[in-house]
């Protein structure tokens, strides 16, 4: 960080010195040590404002006007108070990134205040939204848009979710949703261009499996079908998705699907069948987040229940983070311990996590990061095995619209 920087409001954890500060040129961001911490900008309207240090997340940022407190809901479930002064609030609150800590504010009789929205930002009532809020349990939903300058990179960062006019809770609009604007947005093309999207890319995919830096592995006895794959733009070409899917309509994504794959190299290829209730992913070591981030996303995906599709942007997206936030709190329960599934025909050990009927095992072999999911299937009960001498037949699958690794 820059040496010209004024301390708004900074306070002292165990796990580091959090601190909203002014900084030349930057104005005012979060970061979770004054000394040597990571940082971020706090120009636009963010609910809570957080940065990650390994299983803690620094917390700030305004503090509404009629506001005398904050609290702040951490990982374990617990609401945590935090330090406030100058017209902000700054904490530090166990947490993963991803799904992050909640901050609600009350005024001087402890009755809650709904954060503080830009006075630009566009709020539309959104009756139709059927959950209640995750942060205060009312049913008060607003559908609420803007933007801002992000200093001084000079570009217009946008914010739209639906928030709660109670607590000011917000589910934020995810770029999925943002395809599912009634009039540019029909689930049959989309359908017919994911399918068309997954029967081209094979075919320019056949010749990378062979050429792929990383073995890619199976579950034994197959079906040997491309369930999914990803790739990266680590050879310099440009990302097709950087600027988002906003208001594109089904063709044009098509061809920015296309365009994913002509430009990008092959990092990772799940083999299966798509609805099988195991699944194994082969990625290319370099590229792969780590065990514990693995073990984590992984599992917490497998026990997120079925999110819902209505048609209004609020609906879905409060749906969608009620999920997500279900997932993340049933996580508190998760174990993480080593187990044993065969691998080329002998048991070895593998890195794992579990909860209830799901589970998750890594490990790495050369070049390669292999994931192996399952639900309602036990670890002893599988084998798998490495297809890259012998990649039999790829068959394209049927897959859900725009379901990417
Ligand atoms: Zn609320």
């Amino acid at each position: 960080m820059e040496e010209k920087r004024e301390v708004v409001l900074s306070t002292v954890h165990e796990h580091g010195n959090p601190a909203i500060v002014d900084v030349a040129g930057w104005g005012l961001m979060l970061t979770d040590d004054l000394d040597d911490g990571g940082a971020i900008g706090l120009s636009l309207f963010v609910p809570t404002p957080q940065v990650a240090d390994e299983g803690w997340l620094a917390v700030g940022g305004r503090l509404p006007e009629a506001a005398a407190s904050c609290e702040v809901l951490d990982f374990q479930g617990e609401w945590r108070e935090m330090t406030t002064g100058s017209g902000f609030w700054v904490g530090m609150v166990s947490g993963r990134p991803g799904v992050g800590p909640i901050a609600r504010f009350r005024d001087a009789s402890a009755e809650l205040v709904p954060a503080e929205l830009p006075a630009d930002f566009s709020r539309t009532p959104a009756p139709e939204v059927e959950e209640d809020c995750f942060a205060c349990g009312a049913r008060a939903w607003e559908l609420v848009a803007g933007s801002a300058e992000v200093e001084p990179l000079g570009y217009r960062e946008e914010f739209e979710a639906a928030v709660c006019t109670r607590c000011g809770y917000a589910a934020e609009v995810g770029m999925l949703v943002s395809l599912e604007t009634p009039e540019d947005f029909d689930p049959e093309q989309a359908r017919e261009a994911a399918a068309s999207h997954r029967a081209s890319s094979l075919e320019r995919l056949r010749p990378r499996l062979a050429a792929a830096r990383f073995d890619i592995y199976a579950e034994a006895g197959g079906p040997y079908e491309l369930a999914g794959h990803g790739g990266s733009s680590g050879d310099g070409l440009a990302d097709p998705f950087a600027e988002g899917l906003d208001g594109l309509s089904p063709e044009e994504i098509r061809e920015r699907l296309g365009e994913y794959n002509d430009g990008m190299t092959l990092t990772s290829v799940v083999v299966g069948a798509y609805d099988s209730p195991v699944r194994v992913t082969s990625e290319l070591e370099e590229e792969f987040l780590g065990t514990e981030e693995e073990l984590w996303d992984t599992l917490e995906g497998l026990v997120g229940e079925e999110v819902k599709w209505p048609e209004s942007r609020a609906a879905i997206a409060v749906n969608h983070d009620h999920v997500r936030r279900v997932a993340h709190t049933a996580m508190r329960d998760a174990v993480f311990a080593q187990l044993s599934i065969s691998l080329d025909g002998r048991p070895v050990a593998w890195e794992a996590a579990r909860l209830g009927s799901h589970w998750v095992a890594v490990r790495t072999v050369g070049t390669t990061a292999i994931t192996v999911s399952a639900t309602g299937v036990e670890p002893e009960d599988i084998e798998i095995v490495r297809l890259t001498d012998a990649p039999r037949q790829l068959v394209p699958p049927t897959p859900p619209p725009f379901t990417t690794v």
